[in-house]
């Protein structure tokens, strides 16, 4: 591909962001740290009362605004899928996608409308690696996030991206710019999970993040935690090294429900839980978020709650509580104690980050919750 094209595109952004920040107005804009309570979760056993999140349920959302009722439109041709939904979170819109490709339980989705990732990055003037996804190993699907068709360039960089699979190949083409035997085969059988082969280079502050990753946890990749665990670390990680302004998890690991075994689902969501707790604790004592950092989560679905399903727990069937999910906002400038009792919308939680970050969503769908910042 079009590797020279993107080495330059890729030199321009970066050339772009070391120009001096436009308004002091938006450096004063607080830390955002968007938590997809992913995979797909219910009401009942995230917020509710068979909750397997005491942190989120009693610490985090008494310490901020609940959203109890955060609703997915019913659209025809749309569902309730975890790309779909982050996608609905990113763009503040349903439907702004093109298919990439997809195959059967494999979403891959690409936005055709701006996400909070170049919008931040516009507004603010940031870096590609100061707006940070951070995403599951097996979820190459979600490599499409951050990237967007550009006329000019074939495609540019809205956000960087973490990932188990951006480590290994940060490896492999290390390994094969020193001549590693071998090398050349692992970088193009990892660049062949995206079939478009457009899978960037990092940056030169995340190629220094792969550097410091490797010498703590090996280069194999088999000694940092794995699933949920390994998105946790990775964040952590990120706020120590890179300090993003904008920073985005993308738990998964309870959508291993969809192979039938409830236990799995709800560990899963101990596990993320946990990890709530990790960044939140991280956020409070690290001197660049303490104090002027911002929580928002929320799930990129819901399930259903048919008790007559032979599998339970799915959600690609369009029932209410699929549609059905919640957000909560705590951190800097949020009173705590509050839950807004009306519904809201999916849409609005893009348009509600961009207005704490004080800016807008300018093709967004949604208006921003009154969260009372
Ligand atoms: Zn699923």
């Amino acid at each position: 591909m079009h590797r020279r094209s993107f080495t330059l595109a890729l030199g321009a952004s970066l050339a772009a962001t070391r120009a001096p920040r436009a308004a002091r107005a938006t450096d004063a804009a607080p830390n955002i740290i968007l938590v997809r309570f992913g995979g797909g979760v219910r009401r009942a056993e995230t917020i509710g009362t068979a909750s397997h999140a005491p942190f989120l349920r009693d610490v985090l959302a008494p310490a901020g605004v609940l959203i109890p009722d955060l609703r997915i439109e019913q659209i025809d041709g749309s569902a309730t899928s975890h790309a779909e939904g982050t996608l609905n979170l990113l763009t503040g819109r349903y439907r702004s996608w093109v298919d990439a490709g997809s195959g059967f339980l494999d979403d891959r989705l690409q936005p055709v409308e701006p996400t909070l990732f170049e919008t931040l990055r516009d507004a603010l003037g940031l870096a590609s690696h100061e707006v940070l996804l951070i995403n599951g190993e097996d979820r190459p699907q979600e490599e499409f996030f951050t990237l967007t068709p550009d006329d000019h360039r074939g495609f540019r960089v809205k956000a960087e991206m973490l990932s188990l699979h951006r480590f290994k190949l940060w490896a492999a083409r290390a390994d094969l710019a020193a001549g590693v035997e071998g090398a050349a085969d692992r970088v193009e059988q990892l660049l062949s999970v995206d079939r478009r082969g457009e899978t960037p280079d990092p940056s030169a502050p995340v190629a220094g993040f792969w550097q410091a990753w490797a010498d703590r946890w090996g280069r194999d990749g088999l000694r940092n935690p794995r699933g949920d665990r390994l998105l946790t670390e990775l964040a952590r990680d990120a706020m120590a090294r890179l300090q993003p302004r904008f920073l985005m998890v993308n738990y998964q690991d309870p959508d291993y429900v969809h192979w039938g075994n409830p236990a799995f689902y709800t560990r899963a969501i101990g596990v993320i839980d946990d990890g709530l707790r990790t960044l939140w604790m991280a956020a409070q004592t690290d001197p660049f978020y303490a104090g002027r950092t911002v929580f928002v989560v929320t799930p990129d679905c819901g399930r259903d709650a048919n008790p007559l399903m032979n599998v339970p727990f799915q959600h690609h069937f369009n029932s209410p509580e699929a549609h059905r999910v919640w957000a909560v906002v705590a951190g800097a400038g949020i009173p705590a104690g509050r839950a807004i009792d009306r519904p809201a919308d999916q849409t609005q939680i893009a348009a509600t980050i961009a207005a704490l970050m004080g800016t807008r969503m300018a093709r967004g769908e949604g208006a921003a919750l009154d969260v009372g910042a």
